[in-house]
């Protein structure tokens, strides 16, 4: 068996990504932070990557340079199509000094596979059957590349097209079933928070950084709807993560709210299900996005009943009842109308809370007395009616995203009180 599984002996990996759209910068590489990600819970830490372009001395250059350091595992991604500038198969087959061999069983299955979707097999493909004789091949689910395996010394180099789909099902279904003895240890969590700034997380952590400075370490990961806590175990504590992650993600509440994948919708939308409430939303400057994040979950019809984008002032008095006096007199963006709409929402679907948000996203439209980034949020139950005021970045698209998050937030802190 490959691998070790013991917590105070992590292994080291190396990953090249290849493809001259990826130095060209027409393409992200994806792939090797997804590696990295992946790897970490098999205690696999990613400690360098390159990007190299399609050029045979370059790739041959950089996978010799790789093995000569002997990591524990070297992934390579890019260059195994059928066209002329995939050359990485050529690279490994002059390194290792091998020969290409036909695979008939894998020609025959190719062929089998373009005659399924009624197309003859393009005699570039061909090459895609031709193995290399010192190499083992991985299969590939999602495409026609086949993947490869050596060994040498210590090293394991894997070989993966750079399809992301393709190269992720290789490493999940083939390479760390295999390969990888991947004991799933929990070595690092994330704990994600949102509504407090990033400063007010250190001081709240402050003597829990210090105390646990042997046990695990701590990163502080900042967006704009929220700052991520990552929890990372030291490589010479055997205890468990989970005890210190419940412990830290306790004295983050309120402002925690979900660990790793943990979205906050999701997150309120799990609970709004619990506790059988429904939700509305009348929404002006967020364009309908609260309602979005909402229907991005799936089965979001037993707890969110619709909303309405009421953009203009007419909108905002035919759909959501607002006043024209009201709006005459503070404003369309102002508290009174932020709960007028949120009032009115609930009111004409039946929901129990009902949402408004109504602000000046920008680049126009700002005066001295509203400038761009004010935003009213307002979140009304049926025992409560809330508003708040914020002045969010002046930057259309950040000001939506944050102005739908602090009103799910706002949601959030209701329910769970
Ligand atoms: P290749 O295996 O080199 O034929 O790559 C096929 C396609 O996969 C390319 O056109 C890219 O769009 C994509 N791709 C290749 N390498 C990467 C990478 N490192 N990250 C994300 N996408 C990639
Ligand atoms: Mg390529």
């Amino acid at each position: 068996m490959y691998g070790n599984g013991n917590f105070n002996n992590m292994l080291n990996a190396y990953c090249i990504t290849i493809g001259d759209e990826l130095l060209q910068g027409f393409t992200i590489d994806t792939n090797s932070a997804w590696i990295a990600q992946t790897l970490i819970p098999c205690n696999i830490e990613l400690k360098q990557k390159i990007t190299i372009g399609d050029n045979i001395e370059d790739i041959k250059s950089s996978i010799e340079s790789a093995i000569s350091r002997q990591y524990d595992y070297i992934f390579v991604t890019g260059g195994l199509g059928p066209t002329h500038d995939d050359i990485t198969k050529e690279a490994v087959k002059q390194i290792f000094d091998t020969e290409y061999v036909l695979d008939k069983d894998y020609l025959n299955d190719l062929e089998k596979k373009f005659h399924k979707r009624g197309l003859k097999m393009p005699a570039n493909n061909k090459s895609q059957a031709m193995i290399l004789d010192k190499a083992d091949s991985i299969p590939n689910q999602n495409g026609t590349a086949l993947g490869m395996r050596f060994v040498n010394g210590k090293s394991q180099l894997f070989v993966m097209p750079g399809v992301p789909r393709e190269m992720k099902t290789m490493v999940e279904k083939e390479i760390i079933p295999k390969y990888i003895n991947c004991e799933n240890v929990n070595n690092i969590t994330t704990i994600k928070t949102t509504g407090v700034f990033e400063s007010k997380l250190a001081e709240i952590l402050n003597e829990d950084i210090r105390d646990l400075k042997d046990t695990c370490s701590f990163a502080f990961l900042p967006h704009y709807t929220g700052v991520s806590i990552r929890l990372k175990k030291c490589e010479n504590y055997n205890g468990r993560l989970d005890t210190i992650v419940n412990s830290v993600f306790s004295k983050l509440s309120p402002f925690a709210y979900g660990i790793n994948e943990d979205t906050l919708s999701e997150v309120v939308s799990k609970k709004l299900i619990q506790q059988k409430m429904t939700i509305a939303t009348a929404e002006s400057c967020t364009g309908g996005l609260i309602a979005k994040m909402f229907t991005d979950i799936p089965g979001s019809s037993s707890f969110f009943l619709g909303g309405v984008v009421s953009y203009s002032n007419e909108l905002k008095q035919s759909m959501v009842n607002v006043s024209e006096e009201l709006i005459e007199s503070h404003g369309a963006v102002s508290e009174q109308v932020a709960i007028a709409m949120a009032m009115g929402i609930r009111e004409n679907t039946g929901a129990n809370i009902g949402i408004g948000t109504t602000g000046i996203s920008g680049p126009s439209g700002g005066t001295a007395e509203k400038p761009i980034g004010l935003v009213y949020i307002s979140v009304v139950t049926p025992t409560q009616e809330i508003v708040k005021k914020f002045n969010m970045i002046p930057s259309r698209k950040e000001h939506r995203e944050m102005t739908a998050n602090t009103a799910i937030n706002m949601v959030r802190k209701i329910i769970h009180e």
